[in-house]
């Protein structure tokens, strides 16, 4: 019984490593999907205005699926045999097997970080639909932040099943959250950003954040109810502003000084999910020393 766990939670990590492999396509390839989007639909207003004929779509299919992964340096078509999950990397020794360039470790470890979560879901809940379904919060977390610290956007593609998914699990009972905590949650994690939002922004003048970050701060009231919601943003807040002043000292901070929210929001999402949104407060204490 036991040993069938270990087997059944194997099974999920391997299942998470090939996932961990398709999320870096979705991390890399998302945002420029949707500025290609943003592109088209203000060429065609400008084609409008001017009372032109709409420019038809010319540019060769860019999606998930297409065209094929290739070398950014030399553009080496990726073979099947080099997108085996993390065994690639280290056999090519993380570079490029025509051009020797460099690739990236964050490759394999988003692979590893996938393959871990969906090892610990399946452990944790076993083969049914809640852990099925926290191994889907998980990979939609992974893409998030990795999107968001890359970005600054977090895309309404991924956000919003998020939290129809967090809705859903808690409707069917999927997740040990009842359904008017989980719908409660989504509505108030929603509207306290965006109060937040616009009182900072009459106030300062400027923006804090993006309505990405309520649409995923309400996604988490939804998977957790809404009594998470203030250990979740206490937490996101703290790390968020220990990171922020680590990287103004060490002067790593990118133009603008902007830190996106988002990847805060996932450590907090995680926690929640891995201790409990219980485990948060504590875990705050002990960050500010109380
Ligand atoms: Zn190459």
């Amino acid at each position: 019984m036991v040993l069938d766990l270990w087997w059944d939670a194997a099974f999920g990590g391997v299942v998470g490593l090939l996932l961990g492999s398709f999320l870096n396509v979705v991390i890399y390839r998302l945002p420029k999907m949707m500025e290609r989007q943003w592109a088209a639909e203000l060429a065609q207003l400008e084609a409008e205005k001017q009372g032109k004929e709409p420019p038809g779509d010319t540019q060769a299919p860019f999606n998930l699926m297409t065209p094929r992964s290739r070398c950014p340096a030399c553009g080496h078509a990726v073979q099947w045999y080099e997108n085996v999950p993390v065994l690639s990397y280290l056999f090519l020794r993380g570079r490029c097997s025509a051009c020797k360039v460099r690739i990236s470790a964050r490759y394999p470890l988003v692979e590893l970080a996938t393959g871990a979560l969906f090892f610990f879901c399946i452990y944790r809940w076993g083969v049914t639909p809640a852990g099925i379904a926290w191994c889907g919060f998980s990979a939609a977390l992974v893409a998030l932040a990795l999107i968001d610290w890359d970005t600054t956007l977090l895309p309404d593609d991924i956000t919003l099943p998020l939290l129809w998914a967090g809705l859903l699990s808690a409707a069917m009972q999927w997740i040990d959250v009842p359904l008017h905590a989980s719908v409660v949650g989504a509505a108030a994690g929603y509207l306290s950003l965006w109060l937040v939002y616009w009182g900072f922004k009459l106030a300062t003048g400027k923006e804090g954040m993006g309505y990405g970050d309520f649409k995923l701060f309400a996604a988490l009231g939804a998977w957790f109810g809404w009594q998470a919601l203030v250990p979740i943003i206490l937490m996101s807040s703290v790390i968020g502003a220990l990171v922020g002043i680590a990287m103004k000292i060490f002067s790593s901070l990118r133009e603008g000084g902007y830190i996106p929210f988002g990847p805060f929001l996932v450590g907090a999402g995680f926690t929640a999910m891995v201790f409990g949104p219980n485990a948060i407060l504590g875990t705050v204490l002990k960050l500010l020393g109380l």
